[in-house]
């Protein structure tokens, strides 16, 4: 199992360099790319402008759109071995408004098993770790299937190994899981 090379949880990304990235640590290099690129256009607006002073035609050429960094998440220190820490609600609180979608735009099916999954993943002896990675990355696909945007594939296929990786202790979660599967490949044809 490919490791991340800043946390050592479960890779799912390979960045320039070669770097092996989770989804937590992935999210936090796209945010810092994001603010280069945000303070690099916001120069650019700053040379333009310099160029309508010296011209004498202020507010003359077009300026760039600044896009608006998403912030770099702040989650529990893990402690390995340890009760510190809780499962996270706010994964389960946006699971449940996916769900949701998802049952309005006709995924009932997929939305009652991925709900089936999750409560019955929470009961298993997985760490606080384990359990809150598979709620990150059960809250990201149940978005990616919401309708809300267009869902991206290879991501939502390495989230389907990776969630089947972390489950593979226990028999009865990779039954529901592969059922799951099965039907987001049918909704991805
Ligand atoms: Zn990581």
């Amino acid at each position: 199992m490919k490791k991340c090379s800043q946390c050592g949880k479960v890779a799912m990304y390979k960045i320039e360099g070669g770097h092996l990235l989770c989804l937590d640590c992935f999210h936090k290099h796209n945010s810092i790319v994001q603010q280069q690129i945000a303070q690099l256009t916001a120069e650019e607006n700053f040379l333009i402008g310099q160029m309508e002073a010296i011209a004498g035609l202020p507010l003359t050429f077009p300026r760039h759109e600044i896009p608006q960094p998403s912030p770099v998440i702040n989650r529990n220190i893990n402690i390995s071995n340890s009760t510190i820490g809780a499962v996270n609600t706010g994964y389960i609180k946006n699971l449940k408004v996916n769900l949701k979608h998802m049952v309005h735009t006709g995924n009932q099916e997929l939305a009652e098993q991925l709900q089936v999954f999750t409560k019955q993943m929470l009961k298993e002896d997985f760490t606080i770790e384990i359990k809150n990675e598979i709620l990150e990355q059960l809250e990201f696909l149940s978005q990616q299937l919401s309708g809300q945007e267009l869902p991206k594939r290879g991501i939502i296929k390495s989230i389907l190994n990776s969630v089947l990786i972390a489950i593979s202790t226990s028999e009865s979660l990779i039954n529901i899981w592969n059922t799951i599967q099965d039907m987001i490949s049918n909704l991805m044809k």
